[in-house]
């Protein structure tokens, strides 16, 4: 079986890694991202300190990765204890790379022609699957910043929906070393430069703030239910079948609700290497174990929805209440229900 996995990101290294051990090798191609400073467009760094389990499975370890923690972030003014760290994903990338063969290039067409299962595991571009069936992405812009506080206070990890008209978040993400990610993403915004102006110059106000780089991003946050096909049958130039098949943040394993999606395309390259190559019975255990993102689309799909006059219903407080208990996020119950109503703020009033 000739296989190809285009797009050597977390979860297309993490397969590659998965299905050598398991005795298969795959040729892995990446066109890479030149125009960044961290060569990572997707630099994304926040990840629950449960991805230990996931890098045990390729002989790597978390320790080697951690940048800094999150133990305690502020979620709308509100403090919750959290079981999440960044972690230096351009490394982590790097070593999980490391043993496979990886073509820094697109795969052309004569070479696709010697495949017999080609993996699309290229994130946001999905550059060799059909459209998603409803596709759903909230652009980025993301700076690496170093903070100096004025006075005694570190700044803190925190994400605040307040900033951004309509849905989205602004997040601050300490790296360690008094350097900071800080963002925003919103679905259908396209004042991120405005924002993170004004934010930064409320930040001023008690820190010295350099900008290190920046980059734009998006997030797919379709969920895998709305993100089918995962795959297609073609037949090559030979006559012989080939099979494309998706993995990891291509067909959607992002939370809808955070753009969390780095432990769950691994959760996704583990599924999709513990069926390999059985593509239905794979759709159907990523159909299962992601369920719930289903339902969070559902929600972002109803406050998004023209001529609603409510806010989040009770089903929408209690899909955000389980979204922060599923990342271990200890948020007090009924605060945590009564804030999340400050979500139809941002719907009735963008
Ligand atoms: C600004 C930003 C911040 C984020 N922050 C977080 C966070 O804090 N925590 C979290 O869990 N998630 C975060 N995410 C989401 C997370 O980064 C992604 O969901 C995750 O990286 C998806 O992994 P992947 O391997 O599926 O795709 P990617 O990591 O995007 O990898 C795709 C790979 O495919 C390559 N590629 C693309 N097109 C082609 C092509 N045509 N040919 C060959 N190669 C190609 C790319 O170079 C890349 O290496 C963030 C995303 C963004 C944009």
């Amino acid at each position: 079986m000739n296989i190809a996995i285009v797009g050597a990101g977390i979860s297309g290294a993490y397969l590659g890694r998965l299905l050598t051990d398991e005795g298969l090798y795959a040729d892995i191609y990446d066109t890479d991202n030149q125009d960044t400073a961290c060569g990572c467009r997707s630099c994304g760094w926040a990840a629950p300190v449960g991805i230990e389990r996931y890098l045990a499975d390729v002989d790597l370890h978390l320790d080697d990765y951690l940048m800094g923690a999150l133990s305690t972030m502020t979620f709308e003014g509100l403090a919750a204890k959290t079981p999440l760290c960044t972690i230096n994903k351009p490394f982590l990338v790097s070593d999980l790379r490391s043993g496979l063969t990886v073509f820094q290039k697109a795969l052309g067409p004569r070479e696709a022609g010697a495949y017999d299962i080609i993996v699309d595991a290229t994130g946001i571009s999905r550059a060799l699957l059909p459209p998603c069936r409803s596709d759903l992405v909230m652009p980025t812009l993301q700076y690496r910043v170093i903070a100096e506080p004025l006075g005694n206070e570190p700044l803190g990890a925190a994400v605040s929906g307040n900033w951004i008209p309509g849905l989205g978040y602004l997040w601050i993400f300490p790296l360690g070393a008094g350097e900071y990610h800080i963002g925003v993403g919103g679905i259908r915004l396209d004042t991120h430069e405005r924002i993170m102006e004004l934010f930064f110059q409320e930040l001023a106000r008690h820190y010295r703030v350099t900008p290190v780089c920046s980059c734009r991003g998006g997030v797919r946050l379709a969920s895998p239910y709305y993100s089918t096909p995962f795959s297609v049958s073609r037949l090559r130039g030979d006559g012989k079948p080939q099979l494309i098949i998706g993995v990891g943040e291509a067909i959607g394993t992002v939370s809808p609700f955070t753009g969390e999606g780095i432990i769950y395309s691994l959760d996704c390259g583990r599924l999709l290497a513990a069926s390999f190559p059985d593509e239905k019975r794979y759709t159907s255990n990523v159909m299962a174990r992601f369920r719930w993102m289903k339902k969070e689309r559902e929600t972002v799909d109803y406050l998004l929805s023209d001529g609603k006059t409510t806010g989040p219903r009770l089903r929408d407080r209690w899909r955000f209440y389980r979204n922060a208990r599923r990342s271990g996020i200890k948020l007090p119950l009924f605060e945590a229900f009564r804030r999340m109503g400050g979500l139809s703020r941002w719907i009735e009033n963008p």
